[in-house]
């Protein structure tokens, strides 16, 4: 059996980089999460919210929480208060939601799409082909005023298969629109740096098709328990 210092210390080997690791911490202890931020881990990922908040006040200050699954209106309130980004907005009210709770505590909150690009059905996310209007509409939105949502990039998932030529092709896609965008409506924000795509079992693929924010859960934390 490894340690989560001895997983964490292996994955770090590999990654190049520019490559941002968020450790996914959904249905682990505080004392694990613990464990691996005295490992050096700053960045943390929670699926939600319920359980993201429960453990915010147990853990230390300087910790980045992502929040990384599907996200309720009514819950953006929970979290406004502290969390460093969403990345799991798609919709237009999500994104206006986020963006009146921010305003309400005065302070920035990095916002990264999600991006449908898996053949299956239980997967959130924009239509692929609905994102660059989608972009375009939020960016008119924040011209007309004092934004407090940092638009920082796309998050999207892969296809949970053992093909993986699926997999290269999913994210390959996901990378071509992030670089669209970069190059077309999103060309004048610095900021718009993030394609957050890789899990456990193909961030590696991600990585080589031009991830820059891997999120690792059980490759790192071990199995979760859902007791
Ligand atoms: C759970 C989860 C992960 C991490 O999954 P692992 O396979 O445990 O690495 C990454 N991203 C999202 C959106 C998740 O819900």
């Amino acid at each position: 059996m490894s340690t989560i210092q001895e997983r964490l210390d292996h994955i770090r080997r590999q990654i190049p980089d520019g490559v941002t690791l968020v450790v996914v911490s959904k249905y682990h202890s505080v004392e694990e999460i613990q464990q691996a931020y005295d490992a050096g881990v700053r960045d943390f990922g929670e699926n939600r919210v319920q359980e993201l908040v429960s453990k915010v006040d147990q853990l230390p200050k300087d910790i980045r929480w992502h929040l990384i699954g599907s996200l309720q209106r009514n819950k953006v309130k929970y979290i406004a208060p502290f969390v460093t980004s969403i990345q799991s907005v798609d919709s237009l009210a999500l994104y206006q939601e986020v963006e009146r709770r921010a305003t309400q505590q005065n302070r920035e909150i990095d916002c990264l799409i999600e991006v449908f690009v898996a053949q299956e059905e239980t997967k959130s996310g924009l239509p692929y082909d609905e994102v660059e209007a989608f972009f375009a509409m939020l960016r008119e939105m924040q011209a007309q005023g004092g934004s407090l949502i940092r638009l920082r990039g796309l998050m999207g998932m892969a296809t949970h298969t053992d093909c993986r030529e699926t997999v290269r092709a999913e994210f390959a896609k996901l990378r071509t629109l992030f670089q669209r965008l970069k190059e077309g409506v999103m060309h004048d924000v610095e900021y718009f740096d993030t394609l957050s795509m890789g899990m456990s079992e193909d961030w590696s693929l991600a990585v080589e098709e031009g991830s820059t924010m891997i999120r690792v859960g059980t490759a790192i934390m071990g199995p979760r328990s859902y007791t």
